[in-house]
């Protein structure tokens, strides 16, 4: 799977197996690999909040996730299977308090006991590529 674009921002989740990137990026620019991906829905809190899983359908192998609670067509890709993953480092790390001890972040990426606010983290470039998308301008 490649990205034909930059990311608009990379969160690596350091607690989850054990460090997570998720690249938030348009759905225009992520270019699946050769097999076709699947998806399946996984439900919310209180039954709103749901998100749509893909996968590949060959390893099953999850791919990126839609939240839809997100507006715009923004997909949150697994940097770990991008045929270069190397070429993407997290602009931030999330949930450090789920940490495992022996993992030592890098000094000066913003990390967060949990999440953040887009507006107090995310670059000037970044929110307008986001207010872009929402607009349906992407
Ligand atoms: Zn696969």
């Amino acid at each position: 799977m490649r990205l034909q674009g930059d990311p608009v921002q990379a969160d690596g989740e350091p607690a989850d197996r054990p460090c997570l990137i998720n690249i938030w990026i348009e759905g225009k620019f992520v270019e699946p690999g050769p097999v076709a991906p699947k998806s399946f829905r996984l439900a919310g809190g209180g039954g709103q909040h749901h998100h749509d899983v893909f996968f590949c359908e060959a390893c099953g192998t999850t791919l990126w996730s839609r939240y839809h609670i997100v507006p715009g067509d923004c997909l949150f890709v697994r940097a770990g299977t991008l045929d270069t993953p190397e070429a993407v480092k997290p602009d931030v790390h999330i949930y450090t308090r789920s940490k495992l001890p022996w993992l030592m972040l890098p000094e000066g990426v913003p990390a967060f006991q949990t999440g953040y606010k887009i507006d107090e983290v995310w670059s000037p470039e970044s929110r307008e590529r986001l207010r872009r998308n929402r607009a349906g301008q992407a």
